[in-house]
C-alpha cells in the first residue's frame, strides 16, 4: 500500500510535504505570519512563492498560499494560544509545525548599500541566488519562456537585477553567520549558452572566500570544457533543468529550450558532467504533474542510469504565468513517483542526503523519497553506509570552511 498521511497514529512528514505542495494551505486569522514567519514573496526562483514551514524530522516545505487552487485546500495552519503553529486537515488537528523566522540578515545592507534580501533568499536551509539578469527567453527571445516560469515577472521591488560579486559575498557571509548555511546555489536562465560562464566569477569568489558548498544551475554550456574548469575550481554540484522527458511536452512547454538548446543537448550535458564529477554530484531537474506520469518515471530511470540524481519538482501553477490557471497535480500518483525516485537512486548507487545541513523546501529531496516506500526498512544497510559517508563529508566540509576562514583572516 502506498504511504499514507497518517500511519500508526503518526504523521508521515514526506507525505504531508507532498500533499501541502499539491493542495496548499490556508492561513488562519489566528496566525501572525508577518511577525513569526519568513516573508511570503514570489522571487525569481519561481517556486519559492509560499510559506516556509518545518515539519517533523526537520523536513522543510515551501507551501503554496497565494495560488488560486489553495481556495479549495483541506489544509489550514493555525496559531494556538501558546504561540505554537499547527496544521489541520478538514478541521482535524494533524501535527505541530515550526515556522522558520525571517533570517536576521534579510534587512541588513551590503557594503555597497544593497538590501541583502534583494540579493539572495533562503530556501529551506540554503541560500539561493539568481545572479544574472533576466533569462533571455523573457527579453531578447521574448515569448519563448517556459510556460510554468515566473522569472520575467518578478523583478522590481523584490529583487536586484544585477548582482555584484562583492554584494553576493557580503550576503553569503551574513547568511553563514546568521543561518549557518552550508550550501549556496547559483541559478541562471538562458544566455546563448553562456549562463554557466556568467556564474563562474560568483562561484569562484564564494568558494575562495567562504569554503561553502556551491551548486550551479544553468542551461547547457556552449563548450562543456567549462565543467572541467568548474570541477577544478571546487564547484560541488551542477544541475540541469530539462523539465520534461517526453519530447512533445519538452517542445510544447519549453519553446525556448526546444528552439535554442534542444533536449538532446541537456542529455549530453548531464552525461558529460556526471561522468566528470562522479555519482551524486549532478542532477537532472524535472517537473512532475504536467507530462504523463510514465514519462516522469522514464526521466528518473534515465537520470539515475547516467550517474546523476533526479530533482523532481511538483508543478505549481503560479499566478500570472502562462500555466497559472492549470490545476495543481493530485498527490496520489506522485507518491509512486517519489518512491521510484528513491528506489532508482538506491538501485544505481547514487549517494543521496550527504551534504551537511542541507534542507530544501521547494522540492522533495531524493533522500526524502524514503517516506514513500512501502517497506521503509528495505535499504537499511545502504542507509547506514550513507550515514557514515555523511560524517566523512561533514569533516571535509568543515576543513574547507576553516581554510577559507584562515585565508580571509590573512588578508
Ligand atoms: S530557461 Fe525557462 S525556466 Fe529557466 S528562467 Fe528561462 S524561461 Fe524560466
Amino acid at each position: 500500500m502506498a504511504a499514507q498521511l497518517i500511519e500508526n497514529g503518526k504523521v508521515n512528514p514526506g507525505v504531508l510535504k507532498l500533499e501541502l505542495f499539491c493542495r496548499g494551505i490556508k492561513i488562519d486569522e489566528s496566525c501572525h505570519v508577518e511577525k513569526d514567519a519568513r516573508k511570503i514573496s514570489r522571487l525569481r526562483a519561481g517556486l519559492g512563492s509560499g510559506l516556509e514551514v518545518r515539519l517533523d524530522d526537520n523536513i522543510h516545505a515551501n507551501v503554496p498560499v497565494t495560488e488560486s487552487f489553495v481556495e479549495n485546500t483541506p489544509f489550514a495552519i493555525k496559531r494556538h494560544d501558546d504561540a505554537t503553529y499547527h496544521v489541520y486537515k478538514d478541521d482535524k488537528h494533524i501535527t505541530q509545525v515550526e515556522l522558520p523566522p525571517a533570517p536576521g540578515f534579510y534587512d541588513k545592507k551590503t557594503q555597497s548599500g544593497k538590501i541583502m534580501s534583494r540579493v539572495a533568499q533562503m530556501q529551506g536551509t540554503y541560500l539561493g541566488i539568481y545572479a544574472t539578469d533576466v533569462c533571455s527567453f523573457w527579453t531578447k527571445y521574448k515569448g519563448n519562456n517556459c510556460k510554468f516560469c515566473s522569472t520575467g515577472l518578478n523583478l522590481g521591488p523584490l529583487e536586484e537585477e544585477e548582482k555584484k560579486v562583492e554584494d553576493v559575498i557580503d550576503t553569503v557571509l551574513a547568511a553563514r553567520r546568521d543561518e549557518n548555511i552550508s550550501f549556496v546555489h547559483f541559478n541562471a536562465g538562458y544566455f546563448d549558452g553562456e549562463g554557466a560562464e556568467r556564474l563562474m566569477p560568483y562561484a569562484k569568489a564564494v568558494i575562495e572566500e567562504t569554503g561553502l558548498l556551491v551548486g550551479v544551475q544553468a542551461t547547457p554550456a556552449k563548450d562543456f570544457k567549462i565543467y572541467d574548469e568548474m570541477k577544478a575550481m571546487g564547484v560541488n554540484h551542477l544541475s540541469f533543468c530539462y523539465e520534461f522527458h517526453s519530447p512533445e511536452a519538452f517542445a510544447e512547454i519549453c519553446p525556448g529550450k526546444e528552439k535554442y538548446i534542444t533536449q538532446e543537448r541537456y542529455f549530453d550535458a548531464i552525461k558529460y558532467s556526471a561522468n566528470l564529477f562522479g555519482k551524486g554530484f549532478v542532477s537532472g531537474e524535472i517537473i512532475a504533474g504536467l507530462e504523463p506520469i510514465e514519462w516522469t518515471h522514464k526521466a528518473i530511470d534515465w537520470i539515475t542510469e547516467n550517474k546523476a540524481f533526479p530533482t523532481v519538482c511538483v508543478f505549481r501553477p503560479i499566478p500570472g504565468t502562462d500555466y497559472g490557471d492549470k490545476p495543481s497535480p493530485e498527490p496520489e500518483p506522485l507518491k509512486e513517483v517519489f518512491a521510484h525516485m528513491y528506489e532508482a537512486c538506491m538501485k544505481h548507487g547514487i549517494p543521496v542526503g550527504l551534504a551537511p545541513n542541507l534542507k530544501i523546501s521547494i522540492v522533495i529531496q531524493p533522500d526524502e523519497g524514503r517516506y514513500f516506500l512501502e517497506n521503509r526498512n528495505k535499504y537499511k544497510l545502504t542507509e547506514l553506509k550513507l550515514a557514515a559517508m555523511k560524517v566523512a563529508v561533514k569533516t571535509l566540509f568543515n576543513q574547507r570552511v576553516k581554510k577559507a576562514e584562515a585565508r580571509r583572516a590573512a588578508k
